[in-house]
């Protein structure tokens, strides 16, 4: 154990994908955990998420009953022409988990979220059992004395608060962030379709390919449909954009009643009838706001960090908002573990700050670019060459799954720690890539 380390008694504003998954990451550390969410987690409606090999390392790591999580294991992305449904761009994930060492999973949200529940509270596994106190939203913080004020009138004061209250963040607010944000070009509605029912109607059985189809995103256009089956392939969750003057949501919550059908369907006069047909049974319909932040100027003050949608929130063109939850949870997992935290808060956010900030950054930046073409996606960003109408806006600087999946959080932690320390930093790796890396936008790491 490192000398100065100490057990911290922390507070997650915020019981979602990333509050769950820092719960579980410092109850492995160490710490004391409670979580304190809004909401009472009843009558949510279900979407897919999907978690990549750089999110489902870290669930493994903690030791997450995964299968609880019934997930689709993808084995292809598969781009489709908008009014025939052929392929255009396919990216194989057959050669995926021995490559990287995890596979790429489609989760249905609500079980993912249980998985990850069920991990932080239970009695088995390393740490103490995380406590969770629903109904408790956040007000105000003392930044001076770490209090947190619910709005049910509750105080309590913490060594270290995580503010993972998601987009709407309030924690981010009182830490004097104001974001620079404005609504999407782009609207989208979200739909699930029983693949079962689909299949009595004698529609295609899409869940038989276990893929991430889109519909479009060729032709610098805002219209893409996105296909992600879960729950085993039971569930077909459709993601519908079109352009915001064919159907304005920016204001409308997630999670009211149902939008009609026909909603889902006006703005797609001419798209596959194979897909539409898909949509006409479609259930749930639920839009989802797209508004664009622009980076933050920092993610942490005096005892309090942000993590997940409430730090970087990004547009979901490369289906990594999840995984950069994940992955944030991940780090303030090793920053205050016993290896590493000799008991400075302030020392421990700084390294949170710099380590996360630029790489959650560079995908915000990239799922924005992917917004409105497919080919700046991860995985059909290294087709170059494999599809006819391939071109992206700067080959050297896409992202590629290498940049994903080839990190390594540790080494990129050890660099930041070992420079503020006033230390020398040995290993051949920068920012927790290793040091001649080839990548396929020609990039070669240390060049
Ligand atoms: C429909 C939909 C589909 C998505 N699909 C994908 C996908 O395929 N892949 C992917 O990677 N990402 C996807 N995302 C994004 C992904 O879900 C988020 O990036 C991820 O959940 C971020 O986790 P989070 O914990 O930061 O935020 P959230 O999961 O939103 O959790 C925030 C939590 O904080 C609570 N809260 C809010 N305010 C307060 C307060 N004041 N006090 C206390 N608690 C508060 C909320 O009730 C919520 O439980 C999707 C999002 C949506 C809405």
């Amino acid at each position: 154990m490192t000398q100065g380390w100490r057990q911290l008694d922390v507070g997650v504003l915020g019981g979602g994908i990333g509050g769950m998954s820092v719960a579980i990451a410092l109850r492995r550390a160490g710490h004391r955990v409670t979580i304190y969410e809004k909401h009472d987690f009843a009558g949510e409606v279900g979407a897919s998420v999907s978690c990549a090999a750089n999110g489902t390392r870290w669930l493994h790591e903690w030791g997450v009953d995964v299968e609880k999580g019934d997930p689709v294991v993808l084995k292809k992305l598969i781009n489709r022409d908008w009014h025939t449904g052929e392929p255009v761009s396919t990216f194989d994930l057959d050669d995926y988990e021995e490559k990287w060492g995890y596979v790429y999973n489609m989760f249905h949200r609500q079980y993912m979220h249980r998985m990850l529940k069920d991990c932080a509270m239970q009695e088995k596994g390393e740490g103490i059992p995380v406590k969770l106190l629903v109904n408790h939203a956040c007000q105000e913080i003392d930044l001076r004395t770490s209090t947190v004020t619910f709005k049910n009138g509750v105080q309590m004061q913490h060594d270290l608060i995580i503010g993972a209250d998601g987009i709407g963040s309030a924690a981010r607010g009182i830490l004097g962030i104001l974001p620079a944000k404005r609504p999407a070009e782009q609207s989208c509605l979200h739909a699930n379709v029983s693949t079962e029912q689909a299949v009595k109607l004698g529609l295609v059985d899409y869940s038989q390919n276990a893929a991430l189809e889109y519909w479009g995103g060729q032709e610098g256009k805002w219209d893409k449909i996105v296909l992600s089956p879960c729950n085993g392939g039971k569930l077909l969750s459709y993601y519908c954009f079109f352009p915001r003057d064919k159907g304005d949501y920016t204001t409308q919550a997630w999670g009211a009643d149902s939008l009609p059908v026909e909603d889902l369907l006006a703005p797609y006069p001419e798209l596959d009838a194979q897909v539409k047909a898909h949509l006409a049974i479609g259930v749930e319909v639920q839009p989802w706001r797209l508004w664009v932040h622009d980076p933050y100027p920092y993610i942490q003050k005096a005892n309090v960090c942000l993590l997940g949608d409430a730090a970087h929130p990004m547009m979901p063109h490369q289906s990594q908002g999840a995984c950069m939850a994940i992955e944030d949870a991940a780090a303030l997992g090793i920053i205050f573990n016993k290896a590493y935290f000799q008991g400075d808060v302030r020392e421990a956010l700084e390294v949170y700050e710099k380590v996360r900030l630029p790489r959650a950054t560079r995908v915000q930046a990239a799922a924005a670019k992917a917004a409105y073409n497919i080919n700046e996606r991860i995985g059909f960003s290294a087709n170059k060459g494999k599809c006819a109408t391939y071109k992206v806006e700067d080959e050297k600087k896409k992202l590629t799954i290498e940049e994903m999946n080839a990190y390594d959080m540790y080494k990129d932690i050890e660099e930041k720690l070992t420079t503020i320390r006033g230390e020398k930093f040995l290993a051949p790796f920068i920012a927790g890539l290793p040091i001649g890396l080839e990548m396929p936008n020609g990039v070669t790491v240390g060049a």
